[in-house]
């Protein structure tokens, strides 16, 4: 997800886990049979829904998320034999208790719920939208907890399973799900019905519908269809975001070296939406404002956040659908992957357009905050819908994202990318931790990748390396001491133990190229080739961390600056 106002504060993050809202790990979904039955006028919908289930154990009971939803008919289906379901809501919790006389054995069974919903006016759940005619439409937002104002579901991202959607739609309105339609049939009455191919396995939150007037223009990517949608009337405006779709997904493909998995994509340009984008397996919904654009008179800077956010939201194809996290703790994993690698694309298609430079400086502005007394650690608990929210944050996802860049700089772009095909490769389709990515990287790279990123996602802050450069001989020593930055002078003075382990690309002016050496201490000294006038501690700028020098080597390197430093540098 792409959120439309990166604020860059922090409020205190309280947590109390007394609140805890989490689902009983008593039974596991495999497949959601859902049809969808939207009724714009009234602002409603019907959903049936047929969930099949493994129960884990022997129970009277299975709990499932559900908010604003009024059941009818619920009733379990298990060893051949139907039994009525008592419904009864846990409202504070989000959930609904559905209960059984006779208890279910471990083993198969099957849920079968009818329900109506709320097509709110909140852009979160299955919700009502308009467009600026004042035709109305359907769409979704789930993540993070929304999934359950749509569906009773195990919503939650590691109760992955299949789905089979179906949408009742208004005649001649367009319906759009994950996959591809495989029959569009007439009735009943009036309206059509759509149905959807059977996906892959999939968190609740990345399953999404839409239903409204679009029309659409298509290319294609490696034989994927892709198609982008709009409001009647403006789909020339998709013009060049097709042409950034396709090469973003054929960049991605080679990237993870795994073909893009879902038949088909589709972005859409919603009038009203609450985020800026949000990466739904194979349907890619946005503001309309950052997706569609006059291809000769928009602006470029438009056109630059239309391509990052739309090569953000691709990445996520992979990085967060095929492979999810395992809770939403780790959900900075998803978010500052995709921050990180949106500029990927990018570089090769509009090199003019210097997205290499724009994280550079994202990266001063992540900085800042990070220097404030208040900020937070990367990894941090989260139990509740609201607290989950507020984990969508500046550090989530330019703090994680300037942190894999670190580590790219510092494995090399080679064994970055080897470490992350072998974690897509080893959790396709399932569900992952950031320990297991940093385990996979140290062990693909055979660097201590697991003992450098606990320091940096577990501790909050960032420090500065402070240089100490002499040269002696044919060589230069460089003392390297590292310790947490404040802009609050008392603090920054006061005594701190924090200690990061920090990849730290060495040059210095006698070198032709950088050297990257892992600070692991509070000082340490290393050896360069070479008697150099000064040593530059951040070399290619792809560092998360402050770097401080003696007065006179500020001056030798600054006589230097324009014709040994690369421009994002300086
Ligand atoms: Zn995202």
């Amino acid at each position: 997800m792409k959120r439309m106002l990166f604020v860059l504060t922090f409020v205190a993050f309280t947590l109390s886990l007394a609140s805890a809202q989490r689902l009983p790990d008593v039974a596991r979904p495999e497949n959601y049979k859902l049809t969808f039955t939207p009724d714009l006028e009234k602002a409603t919908f019907e959903g049936d829904e047929t969930i099949t289930i493994q129960v884990l154990k022997p129970t009277s009971e299975i709990i499932l998320n559900a908010v604003d939803i009024d059941f009818h008919d619920v009733s379990v289906t298990a060893g051949g034999a139907t039994q009525k379901a008592k419904v009864t809501p846990e409202k504070e919790k989000e959930m609904v208790v559905l209960a059984v006389e006779k208890p279910l054995s471990a083993g198969p069974a099957t849920l079968h719920i009818t329900y109506t919903g709320i097509l709110n006016s909140e852009m979160r759940g299955l919700y009502l939208g308009k467009d600026d005619q004042g035709r109305k439409y359907a769409a979704t937002q789930f993540e993070a907890t929304d999934a359950r104002r749509a569906y009773p579901s195990f919503d939650e991202p590691d109760y992955k399973a299949t789905f089979d959607i179906s949408a009742v739609a208004d005649k001649g309105m367009v319906a759009l799900s994950n996959y591809k339609a495989v029959s569009d049939t007439p009735g009943p009455g009036e309206k059509h019905t759509v149905k959807f191919a059977t996906t892959a396995k999939m968190s609740s939150y990345l399953a999404a519908l839409v239903v409204g007037n679009f029309e659409y223009i298509e290319g294609s990517a490696d034989g994927i269809p892709i198609r982008i949608y709009s409001t009647p009337g403006k789909k020339e405006m998709g013009r060049f975001v097709l042409g950034a779709a396709e090469q973003i997904v054929s960049y991605y493909d080679k990237y993870f070296g795994i073909k893009y998995p879902y038949g088909k994509l589709d972005l859409i340009g919603l009038p009203d939406f609450s985020a800026g984008a949000m990466e739904n397996t194979g349907l890619i919904t946005f503001r309309e404002v950052i997706l569609l654009i006059d291809q000769q008179h928009g602006s470029p800077g438009l056109k630059k956040t239309i391509a990052s956010v739309t090569s953000h939201e691709i990445a996520h194809m992979w990085f967060g659908d095929l492979v999810t996290m395992k809770w939403w703790d780790d959900v900075w994993l998803n978010e500052g992957f995709a921050t990180w690698a949106a500029s990927k694309p990018l570089l090769g298609w509009k090199p003019e357009w210097n997205f290499d430079l724009d994280d550079v400086s994202q990266n001063s502005g992540t900085l800042n905050t990070d220097s404030l007394a208040n900020t937070r650690p990367i990894h941090q608990a989260a139990e509740t819908p609201g607290q989950i929210m507020e984990l969508f944050d500046g550090i989530a996802y330019g703090k994680a994202a300037a942190v894999l860049n670190m580590l790219e700089a510092y494995l090399g772009p080679e064994t970055f990318r080897a470490g992350v095909r072998e974690y897509v490769r080893q959790h396709f389709y399932g569900n992952a931790t950031a320990d297991d990515f940093w385990t996979t990287l140290a062990r693909v790279s055979k660097r201590p990748v697991d003992q450098i990123m606990p320091t940096w996602v577990k501790q909050e802050g960032v420090p500065i390396v402070n240089v100490k450069a002499q040269c002696s001989g044919n060589s230069t020593k460089v003392t390297l001491s590292q310790r947490r930055y404040y802009y609050d002078r008392a603090k920054f003075e006061a005594a701190n133990d924090q200690l990061w382990q920090i990849p730290v690309c060495l040059k210095g002016s006698a070198m032709s190229s950088g050297k990257c050496e892992l600070l692991t201490k509070k000082e340490e000294t290393f050896t360069l080739p070479g008697c150099s006038a000064w040593v530059l501690a951040n070399a290619g700028a792809g560092g998360y961390y402050r770097a401080g020098y003696d007065p006179d080597a500020v001056r030798a390197l600054a006589k230097d600056a324009e014709a040994k430093l690369s421009p994002a540098n300086t």
